[in-house]
């Protein structure tokens, strides 16, 4: 079985070579949490599977969306029971096993009072909610002395309360990562940046794909029994390359995201403001940033622009200026805007439905597309979805299938429980760690933080933190290639690393010798590492207003 070397560059040619030459049970288009939580899905089933991504694993919606996961509850009230509970379901699957990337944690909620009997039943529900999801009872309001301690900056207007409720945030790009990981390392083939530029018919049915190597502009061809596309935003695209006829069944719903620096709002916790009458808006510590968002603030059709609108903007400082009125914000505290773009699925009836669940489709050539609106539930969905492919799997090619979905009690790689965590930070203590290293390391690789270290180890110049004030160390940039299959720049410093938001500077200051780790590594010269440096450097300056 292949995939028993890291996940490097030399991992992802070994994937390409396989996938032009050997045929797959299952081809997954998209290396986002969906297509990354699919495949693992398919290869835990033993089935022979394949997977493509356009670009780097979650650099597209997952790239952008906070991970900010609320109790089932909220699913519940919105959406209806089967849709709440398999949230609820999920949260407590998901946080066993994937802790150190789902992690439970308090966000504070500031909402509006509620009449005694609807905020009674409300907090019946909560608390319902809670205890079916087995997590601890944590709905609570916080009187004025507890709030002034826990966010001494924040102040309520009119008839707000601040509440501290169960939550999770989660990391949705190590979460894909660490599917992808997982899949190449049990037997699957995997590949970013190669897209899918068509469709491989025989009588009308889809038999595999042409694709295109991203990075050389080579051309080769999959052959599959099923391809899944799961193209996120690019969904309707992937379908219609099936089928030109067919109709568009997705639009997008508006999101601005700003960041500034931490020490012009500092924050301890996540809060998520729901002003009267408006669309919340959530305050996330990330480093030494803060990134401020707003979901829902209207249809976009081009959904790849790369600023926040100014009135966008200017609204959202508005809401974070009345709520923290000391840090009187400004245009020019905003180091980064940008909009996102979430999908909404429009529906047979006249009223589109938001995708915050999950749609599945069977095109007449046999092409399964996916879209999951929600983090939460991309497992469930990954596994509802498998068990379709199994179907055709079965009873169109003969195959012996699968029912059974180990993905909801195998943990994904790096999880640890509360006992390991204890000895894992001693462990690192007497290694001669900082505290905020050893948290750091944790949080972004759970139990592999050894692997991490072990490179280090001839080096020792490489356990040195990359900056004053953050807590990543220069290890994590070659192992992000040797390990985790990054091949630019962008990779490392967006995805893997995350100093693009996580750092004032976005990691501009020491991007020259972050080069200078990778280029060894992945052989590159002179020319491509100015090219590098130019693309990233163009990256930030487009992110700033
Ligand atoms: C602004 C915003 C905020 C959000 N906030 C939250 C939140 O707080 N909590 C939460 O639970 N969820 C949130 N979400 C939703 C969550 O991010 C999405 O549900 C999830 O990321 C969807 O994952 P996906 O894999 O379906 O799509 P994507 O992450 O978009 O991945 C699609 C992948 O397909 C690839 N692709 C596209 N075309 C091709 C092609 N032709 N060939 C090969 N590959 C292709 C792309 O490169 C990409 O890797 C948010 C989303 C947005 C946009």
């Amino acid at each position: 079985m292949s995939g028993t070397g890291s996940f490097s560059p030399e991992a992802r040619a070994e994937s390409i070579h396989r996938i032009d030459h050997e045929g797959f049970d299952v081809l997954v288009v998209g290396g986002g949490v969906m297509g990354c939580g699919i495949t693992r899905e398919a290869t835990l089933r033993n089935y022979k599977t394949a997977l493509v991504s356009r670009g780097d694993f979650a650099s597209e919606a997952n790239g952008h969306s906070f991970g900010l996961v609320r109790s089932g509850f909220d699913r519940l009230r919105r959406y209806g029971l089967r849709v709440g509970l398999r949230a609820l379901r999920e949260g407590r699957t998901l946080s066993s096993l994937a802790g150190h990337l789902f992690s439970p944690r308090f966000l504070l909620l500031v909402s509006q009072r509620e009449d005694d009997l609807h905020s009674r039943a409300h907090r019946l529900g909560l608390l319902l909610c809670d205890l079916l999801s087995g997590s601890p009872a944590s709905l609570r309001a916080l009187g004025d002395g507890e709030l002034g301690e826990a966010e001494p900056l924040l102040r309520l207007e009119g008839a707000e309360r601040a509440l501290l409720r169960h939550g999770y945030v989660v990391d949705g790009d190590r979460l894909s990562l660490s599917n992808a990981r997982w899949a190449y390392a049990h037997g699957a083939a995997v590949a970013n940046y190669v897209a899918l530029v068509g469709f491989i018919k025989d009588g009308g049915r889809i038999v595999g794909a042409h694709l295109r190597d991203a990075l050389t502009g080579e051309r080769f061809g999959c052959r599959a029994k099923v391809v899944v596309n799961a193209a996120g935003q690019d969904w309707d695209d992937v379908r219609l390359l099936d089928d030109p006829s067919t109709s568009r069944r997705l639009r997008f719903t508006n999101a601005s995201n700003l960041i500034v620096k931490r020490d012009r709002l500092p924050l301890s916790h996540t809060i998520v403001i729901e002003p009267k009458g408006g669309r919340s808006v959530a305050t996330v510590p990330l480093g030494n940033c803060v990134a401020v968002g707003q979901a829902d603030t209207g249809h976009v059709e081009d959904h790849g622009s790369t600023h926040a609108s100014a009135p966008d903007v200017a609204h959202l400082l508005e809401v974070v200026n009345r709520h923290f009125p000391s840090s009187s914000l400004a245009m020019e505290d905003v180091l980064v805007s940008y909009p996102s773009s979430r999908p909404e699925m429009v529906g047979r009836s006249r009223k589109p439905r938001v995708a915050t669940d999950h749609a599945i489709l069977l095109s007449p050539s046999g092409l399964f597309s996916v879209v999951c609106g929600e983090l939460l539930t991309y497992r469930a969905t990954a596994e509802e979805l498998m068990d379709m492919v199994s179907d055709v799997l079965h009873y169109g090619h003969g195959m012996r299938v699968s029912f059974l979905s180990g993905s909801s009690f195998e943990p994904l790689e790096g999880s640890f429980d509360e006992e390991l965590r204890k000895s894992m930070l001693a462990d690192m203590t007497k290694r001669g760690l900082e505290a905020g290293v050893a948290d750091h390391l944790l949080s972004l690789y759970g139990s592999r933080y050894e692997e991490v270290l072990s490179i280090s180890e001839a080096d020792h110049q490489l356990r040195e933190k990359m900056k004053p004030g953050l807590p990543h160390i220069w290890a994590e940039v070659p192992y992000s290639v040797t390990h985790e299959c990054a091949v630019t720049l962008e990779d490392v410093m967006v995805r893997r690393l995350h100093l693009f938001v996580e750092d004032a500077e976005q990691g501009l200051d020491v991007a020259s010798r972050v080069v200078e780790t990778m280029a060894p590594l992945l052989g590159w010269d002179e020319g491509m590492k100015a090219l590098q440096l130019s693309l990233y450097r163009r990256l930030v300056a487009e992110s700033r207003p």
